[in-house]
């Protein structure tokens, strides 16, 4: 292609910013992929998502002009592209999205001129490659040609390169509700110059051509698409771009597959080391390399931004996807054993520089990594042994694809996998039947999760609720929008107010609750939660009249309470830093008013001597009593000067809130002591390991922590009272379990010798009659003594029929016994005598022609059922 230059991975981007950069926009750092406290997207799937707030008017943005590059993931919702990644060459499940916004500033000319610049003139793109779309327009919206876009393409643009598109590809909207606009996206066709003259490059645009492929899409947000489906006009008008980084790669490095540029290549060239198999060379191994080099980089990043892999949520999402990479290995590239752990260090070091988390967390990545790995390997072992047997008790070559459907749902076999061994077997599945019990299951779990979400009912428009629970607990309010929502056909009601002492859950916090009281009602709070920078008071009721004036109340019994825990846990944190090393990361946190849940990435159990040192300097510095400085609003880097770590995963604004206890000091938006030596007490209730290389512990404080131990301590004292007050009750404890044990053993030597007395009796008891040893009777002995007896005799005896009564606990058993000569002679079989006789004792029971053994509920029935034996082993 037309440039002369050649770039690096790294090159592009940074230009990327720098260009902008000169634009006065504001360079700003990715914000986690993965996404806390917004229930309708699970991870960042486009640039814009972190400015959503700031479009939908509820946030400052920082600057009118902002650019960065976003990790983004799109594997759920709206955004979907998992099932294409892998089998094309140009969509990932995780990619970087280079952006510019204009929040209200400049629009659709600037946006369009700067992106012809640069695309052209600094990176050097070939012109005459390059094919813009403009939105048609949509009737059924109420919405015109973008008339505007394709005017200010014309100053760079042949007409012939401008094209129309439909609503589907030239109008974005991030999700089912949100922001969105009519929107202008640049092509490249990839394609030799033979066939670009052989067919026109125009006719290929959107056409899912794998060398003419979107690279930029310019959105011009307007509108805010509301739940009922209307489009409302935002309060001002914003520019969103989105340039996909890999195939900008692709381009500038005149490849035609993302996967052929620098930031894939390493990657592959280590996987054909650890295969043995060479990318190129054949179309299955080619498509399980790119899958793998593709999903590796989804997995880690989601785990460095502090999403583990697990069974629901975001957690089951991460999981599946590393999964489908282990079984792409698995089934096309032979790799039975743990491998993609083995990438991590290649990914680090092409990544670090620029997103220092998957450096900082590399042990944690490749800890977590290799633990999933090998317990999904030994799933998959597990599946193919009930596939081995499903194969074997098929009836047809064509298996049931219920059992297929089975496999997939409690081994997380993967159909495709399974179609491919049986084919090997010359064998295949039913693929109506296994389809049919999938759906059943999604119906299942869409009813299951069905959020009915209504529109807000607005009261007053613009007003920006405000914050003031770090100084009230009680204020005047009034309620500015609400709403009702529908999940698991349970509804609730959702209010959110001008001004709120409420703190929503946040940072582990548990939300307050409350109450909303006015002249005439009371509305009790039962959660209060963030959502899309709106704090959300969750309701028993909506009130009769929203236009009163109320008084919102924190339950601040409750709230003190938490906030114990809340300090807490910031002691508990410095301490494990201290004790434990600086390799201590904070992994997960709840704090609520009982207990405070804290999760750490160290790789080794906490020992003993190290939990009492912890335990030790929190309640130290509780005593010591230091007061709580809070800064409500300073800089971030001021704060990090101040000691201040910031959290992997966590998204922080400029400005930040750092709480200070002594030497402790955290970035925080919760609520705390007013000193250190109100939490009186701090004790930890458990230590242990939640996934690979993370640990959590458990503790309380106050009152729970003194009631806690006061219950140990009672504890110990009944033992104490019961062990006849030792002086050491351990010792005393010890010398019982000594002497149990002793008693233990001469039982069962008494027991062993009552056995062999009665063997003896019953040796003597047999009648020996054509050809059959025949014994019938009731024995004291145990049930185990009478099968191990039974056993032995049989052994000695091939000629033995055998049928032993006995009763205790008020049941009686039988069991049966017939030697082996007798099982070559008759036709008879203990199972099925012993299912007679049982009839007789008010039972039943079964076991093999051998032996067998019944138990019933009438004891007094046993003589009956000794008589009947004797005809039955006539
Ligand atoms: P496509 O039609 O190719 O799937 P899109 O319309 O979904 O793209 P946008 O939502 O407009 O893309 O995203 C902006 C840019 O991000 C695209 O122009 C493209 O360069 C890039 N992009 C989108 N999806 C992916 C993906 N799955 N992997 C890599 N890059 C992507
Ligand atoms: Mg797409």
């Amino acid at each position: 292609m037309a440039q002369d230059k050649s770039w690096t991975a790294k090159e592009i981007r940074q230009q990327f910013l720098d260009f902008f950069q000169n634009k006065g926009h504001e360079v700003v750092p990715s914000a986690p992929m993965v996404i806390k406290g917004d229930p309708t997207l699970m991870f960042t799937n486009a640039g814009m998502n972190q400015f959503k707030e700031a479009f939908l008017g509820n946030r400052q943005p920082s600057s009118s002009r902002i650019t960065d590059t976003q990790k983004c993931l799109r594997v759920s919702g709206k955004h979907n592209d998992l099932e294409e990644v892998g089998h094309d060459t140009y969509h990932h499940t995780m990619f970087e999205m280079l952006g510019n916004w204009s929040f209200g500033d400049y629009f659709k000319t600037e946006a369009i001129a700067w992106a012809w610049e640069l695309l052209t003139e600094v990176y050097g793109l070939d012109q005459e490659r390059l094919y813009v779309t403009v939105f048609e327009g949509d009737a059924s919206e109420n919405l015109e040609r973008d008339d505007d876009a394709a005017n200010a393409w014309k100053a760079y643009v042949p007409q012939e390169r401008i094209l129309n598109g439909n609503k589907k590809d030239n109008f974005w909207e991030m999700g089912a509700t949100g922001p969105c606009g009519p929107c202008s996206e640049i092509h490249m066709d990839l394609r030799s110059n033979e066939e670009r003259a052989k067919v026109e490059g125009a006719s290929l645009v959107n056409q899912d051509h794998p060398q003419v492929v979107e690279i930029w899409n310019l959105v011009f947000m307007e509108f805010n698409r509301q739940a009922d489906g209307a489009l409302k006009a935002l309060p001002a008008k914003h520019v969103d771009t989105g340039m996909g980084f890999e195939r900008l790669c692709m381009a500038l490095q005149g490849k035609q597959s993302n996967y052929d540029t620098d930031v894939f290549q390493p990657l592959i060239t280590r996987l054909s080391e650890l295969s043995g198999i060479t990318y190129g060379t054949a179309e299955k191994s080619d498509i399980a390399l790119r899958v793998i080099a593709d999903h590796v980089r989804a997995v880690a990043f989601a785990i460095a931004d502090g999403q583990l892999p697990s069974n629901n949520g975001a957690g089951y999402v991460i999981r599946r996807i590393l999964r489908r990479a282990i079984r792409y290995g698995f089934s096309y590239l032979n790799l039975k054993e743990a491998f993609i752990h083995k990438l991590i260090p290649i990914l680090s070091q092409q990544m670090a520089e620029f997103f220092p988390e998957i450096r900082d967390q590399k042990e944690l990545v490749e800890k977590v990594i290799l633990e999933e790995e090998q317990s999904f390997l030994r799933t998959l072992e597990q599946g193919l042994n009930r596939l081995d047997q499903i194969r074997q008790e098929s009836q047809s070559k064509t298996v049931d694809g219920a059992r297929v459907f089975e496999l997939y749902d409690t081994f997380g076999f993967p159909p495709d996998l399974t179609a491919l061994i049986l084919k090997e077997e010359g064998m295949s599945f039913d693929i109506a039947s296994y389809e049919s019990e999938m759906q059943k299951q999604k119906d299942r779990a869409r009813s299951a999760t069905k959020v009915d979400t209504g529109d807000w009912v607005v009261i007053e428009e613009d007003d920006r609720e405000e914050f003031i629970g770090y100084d009230h607990l009680e204020a005047k309010v009034r309620i500015t929008r609400y709403r009702k929502v529908k999940a698991k056909n349970k509804e609730s009601f959702q209010i959110v107010l001008n001004l709120t002492p409420f703190y929503p859950e946040g940072g582990g916090q548990v939300g307050d609750h409350g109450k909303l009281i006015s002249e005439n009602e009371e509305i009790s709070i039962y959660d209060t939660k963030k959502e899309h920078g709106l704090i959300i008071h969750f309701c028993d009721k909506l009130p009769e009249n929203p236009q009163a004036e109320f008084k919102a109340r924190v339950d601040s019994k409750r709230q003190k309470s938490t906030s114990l825990n809340h300090t807490a846990t910031h002691l508990l944190h410095q301490a494990l830093r201290e004790v434990l090393g600086t390799h201590v990361e904070q992994k997960g946190s709840l704090v609520n008013p009982d207990y405070l849940r804290f999760d750490f990435s160290h790789f080794s159990k906490v020992e003993d001597e190290q939990l009492a040192e912890i335990e030790r300097l929190v309640n130290q510095r509780i005593r010591a009593n230091f007061p709580l400085e809070e800064y409500r609003s300073i800089p971030m880097d001021e704060a990090k000067e101040m000691g201040a770590i910031a959290l992997f995963g966590e998204k922080y604004g400029d400005l930040v809130r750092a709480i200070k206890f002594g030497d402790s000091v955290e970035l925080c938006g919760g609520i705390h002591v007013q000193a250190s030596g109100e939490i009186g007490l701090f004790t930890l209730m458990s230590e242990g390991a939640v996934a690979a290389g993370i640990r959590r512990i458990e503790a309380c404080t106050g009152d729970a922590a003194l009631q806690y131990l006061n219950e140990k301590a009672s504890l110990l004292s009944s033992l104490q009272q019961e062990l006849k007050n030792p002086k050491d009750p351990l010792a005393g404890l010890l010398k019982l379990k000594e002497e149990n044990a002793q008693l233990k053993k001469q039982v069962e030597a008494f027991q062993q010798a009552q056995a062999a007395q009665e063997r003896k009796a019953w040796a003597q008891a047999i009648e020996s009659i054509d050809g059959v040893d025949r014994l019938i009777l009731e024995t004291s002995l145990d049930a185990k003594s009478i099968k191990d007896a039974l056993f032995q005799l049989k052994a000695d005896k091939p000629q033995l029929a055998a049928v032993i009564a006995s009763k205790n606990d008020g049941k009686a058993n039988i069991a049966v016994a017939l030697g082996d000569a007798i099982l070559a002679s008759k036709d008879w079989k203990a199972g099925n005598l012993v299912k007679e006789l049982a009839a007789e004792i008010g039972g039943g029971g079964g076991g093999q022609a051998g032996f067998a053994m019944a138990g019933g509920s009438k004891p007094e029935g046993i003589e009956q059922a000794l008589a009947k034996a004797k005809t039955l082993l006539q």
